[in-house]
């Protein structure tokens, strides 16, 4: 019977990497999965030539030079640049909010006129939180509005966050927004990150070769093969969740989800853009993702007959459902603790990744974390 360095619980970025880190120093790894692919959140589903992002689109973005050059040490990144536009009742704006959308918002050309637009609108927005009486904002409507003012809180944020939260902006507290960046150049990336893009081929290529010689087991779950597992290897890396890794004995961490209706559709270019986020109320998703925008450019749009979309829908999580985000309130946090603190006493086990750790990571925080992590 083979015996192991490691044995690798979730075949997620996390858990790749890792691996693929202890290879390089000829350990030995078993990396298992409950569900039936690799890659975690990052798998992709190839339709009609497609890669799908099966668990929500992923944008590789970083600063951290050492993980850029980490995961093009692996594959090559192309140049995808993530700029998202809003459709509001079947108006375009771009996103983030840089001088193309002052100009498509009030027909300003340029940043000085923005900057006083701006302004006037803020003012606007004391001046009506002053004749309630009122002098801090009381919620996320009035945090907002005096921030960027009326005109872009209620075409661009107000319809979008009432989704995401499922309550009225009225109903949530102010410092979930605590700044909202605005940019006076015509920029439309998203990211202010240095480097930013998708592995040629997909997600799975990266993650295929980060595993590269290390054993796997899919449609395994830990917990139902625990002993077995356990007797096969030296150390654990746990990438699953913490509550359920100590059978929930303080309560269940709870989530929040999104559910994806994918479509695919009988024409090469459905939307011209990868994400488009609808920011009215009254459309019950927030975003459409067109995969095929992640990984073709130019010609290669239309060389491609059919496309495929993805509508998100923010969700409460429920029994089930996938465990997207964590819910960081004061309840969630104590609870983690708890956990916490039984598994820093672990002396054969890590904990490792976002369910482990109960935070939402973006993927460089995990390379970085599981690089980290290895040199411990
Ligand atoms: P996971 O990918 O969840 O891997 C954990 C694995 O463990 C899973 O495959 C699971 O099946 C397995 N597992 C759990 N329990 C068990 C068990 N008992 N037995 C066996 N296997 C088990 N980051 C970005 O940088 N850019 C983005 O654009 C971006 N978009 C995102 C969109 C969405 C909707 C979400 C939710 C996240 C996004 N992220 C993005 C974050 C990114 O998904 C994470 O950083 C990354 O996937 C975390 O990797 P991980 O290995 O910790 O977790």
């Amino acid at each position: 019977m083979q015996h192991y360095d490691y044995l690798i619980v979730g075949a997620g970025l996390f858990g790749s990497v890792f691996a693929y880190k202890a290879m390089q120093e000829g350990k030995k790894c078993l990396v298992i999965d409950r569900r039936p692919q690799l890659g975690g959140n990052l798998y992709c589903e190839n339709v009609e030539g497609i890669n799908v992002h099966k668990y929500g689109a992923h944008i590789f973005h970083t600063s951290n030079k050492e993980v850029w050059n980490f995961v093009n040490s692996v594959v090559e990144f192309n140049r995808y640049t993530n700029s998202p536009v809003a459709n509001y009742k079947g108006r375009l704006y771009n996103l983030p909010f840089n001088m193309n959308t002052f100009y498509q918002m009030w027909g300003v050309t340029t940043p000085d006129e923005a900057r006083a637009k701006i302004e006037e609108q803020k003012a606007e927005a004391v001046a009506r939180m002053h004749a309630d009486g009122v002098t801090n904002p009381r919620n996320l409507e009035e945090q907002a509005q005096t921030l960027i003012g009326k005109d872009i809180y209620e075409k661009l944020i107000k319809g979008y966050t009432e989704k995401q939260w499922g309550r009225k902006c009225t109903e949530l507290p102010a410092f979930i927004i605590k700044r909202l960046p605005v940019r006076l150049v015509f920029d439309n990336n998203y990211f202010n990150d240095r480097y930013q893009g998708i592995p040629i081929g997909g997600y799975n290529v990266l993650i295929e070769r980060l595993l590269e010689g290390a054993d796997t087991r899919l449609d395994c779950d830990f917990f139902t093969h625990r002993q077995e597992l356990e007797s096969l290897a030296d150390k654990v890396v746990f990438t699953g969740a913490v509550d359920e890794y100590y059978g929930y004995r303080f309560g269940k961490l709870e989530y929040r989800t999104v559910r994806f209706e994918t479509e695919t559709l009988d024409t090469p270019n459905y939307q011209g853009n990868a994400v488009v986020n609808y920011t009215e109320r009254e459309v019950p998703y927030t975003r459409v993702i067109e995969h095929k925008h992640f990984e073709m450019f130019g010609a290669e749009v239309d060389n491609c007959p059919k496309t495929v979309i993805s509508r998100e829908y923010s969700s409460e999580w429920t029994e089930g459902s996938e465990p997207y985000y964590p819910v960081n309130d004061e309840r969630n946090n104590a609870l983690y603790q708890k956990y916490k603190e039984l598994a820093d006493k672990e002396t054969n086990v890590v904990f490792g990744g976002r369910l482990a750790e109960y935070k939402y990571y973006d993927m460089h925080h995990i390379v970085e974390k599981a690089l980290r992590c290895f040199e411990s």
